[in-house]
């Protein structure tokens, strides 16, 4: 009827104006927590499979507002990218998880890699590999001290470009990873296209595992594949030991997971360490 119409599109806009405000809010916010010093980093481990040693970290962002409480990455990256806010937010990142990885290479490990993702519109930023080498030398760390973590969405662009800023960071012998393979339309392909040194299996292929034959046929799939184009491969999301055992049995480089730790305060990951 013409009332039940008028109902749906009511509860219709409220839904869409709370969605709108919250958007908003956390838009605003967002505009001077860096200023603020709202936003902080956790470190989850990466155990290397062949001698059962951490090789690195993780960063992933954490955002605490006093308005808003603590919102989720996965709520608050998507509004930077939008907003722009990213691109220094982004630096922060890289400033923050390269002074941990000066830290940890010189108290745990030379070898230690600091993992840290990029969004597109980070990659689309001129002054980014620049600087990047500048916060490299300013802490006195090697290339291969960083691993930068893309999607697909870095990839989309301009090819050429693409391929340039890849050999431009490898010649620095700063690693690129490929995260969440395995989810977007065209992973494959990208392999064949562009210079990968890992890529991290999504965790969704782990959180298949005993319940779909198909998930470790992937995975097994995925590493013997990478491994054939020289590629290492990390787990992510590995929570259960039988998910660990089959990793070690197929190959796999690496592995990151709540089995071995969640993503750690930076004093928390340094006991971590010296457990
Ligand atoms: P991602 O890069 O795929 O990161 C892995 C996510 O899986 C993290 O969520 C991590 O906490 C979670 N995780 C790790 N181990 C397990 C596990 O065993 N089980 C389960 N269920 N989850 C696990 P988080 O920290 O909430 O980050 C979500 C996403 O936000 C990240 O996904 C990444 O895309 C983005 N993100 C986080 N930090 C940054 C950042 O500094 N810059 C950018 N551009 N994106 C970031
Ligand atoms: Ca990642
Ligand atoms: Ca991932
Ligand atoms: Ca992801």
């Amino acid at each position: 009827s013409k009332n039940q119409g008028r109902n749906a599109y009511h509860f219709f806009t409220e839904d869409m104006n709370a969605g709108v405000q919250r958007r908003l809010q956390i838009e605003e916010q967002m505009h001077s927590a860096l200023g603020r010093n709202e936003f902080s980093l956790r470190y989850q481990p990466v155990l290397d499979l062949k001698n059962n040693r951490i090789a690195g970290a993780e960063a992933l962002l954490r955002w605490h507002n006093p308005v808003l409480g603590n919102i989720s990455p996965e709520e608050f990256i998507p509004i930077a990218e939008q907003t722009g806010l990213i691109v220094p937010i982004g630096y922060f990142v890289l400033e923050q998880s390269l002074k941990a990885a000066r830290k940890w290479s010189t108290t745990y490990s030379n070898e230690f890699t600091i993992a840290v993702n990029l969004s597109p519109l980070q990659f689309k930023d001129p002054k980014l590999i620049v600087k990047i080498k500048e916060l490299l030398a300013s802490h006195r760390l090697e290339g291969n001290a960083l691993s930068l973590e893309i999607t697909e969405g870095v990839l989309l662009g301009n090819q050429i470009k693409v391929q340039e800023a890849f050999q431009e960071l490898s010649d620095s012998g700063i690693q690129i990873s490929m995260d969440d393979f395995g989810t977007g339309y065209s992973s494959l392909n990208y392999l064949r296209e562009y210079k990968f040194q890992t890529l991290k299996i999504d965790r969704s292929f782990m959180q298949d595992f005993a319940l779909d034959k198909s998930a470790p046929a992937l995975i097994n799939a995925t590493i013997a594949m990478a491994h054939a184009l020289d590629v290492e491969v990390i787990a992510e999301g590995v929570e259960e030991q039988e998910q660990l055992d089959y990793l070690i049995r197929k190959g796999c480089n690496f592995a990151q997971g709540y089995l071995l730790s969640k993503p750690l305060t930076e004093q928390d990951f340094e006991a971590f360490l010296n457990d």
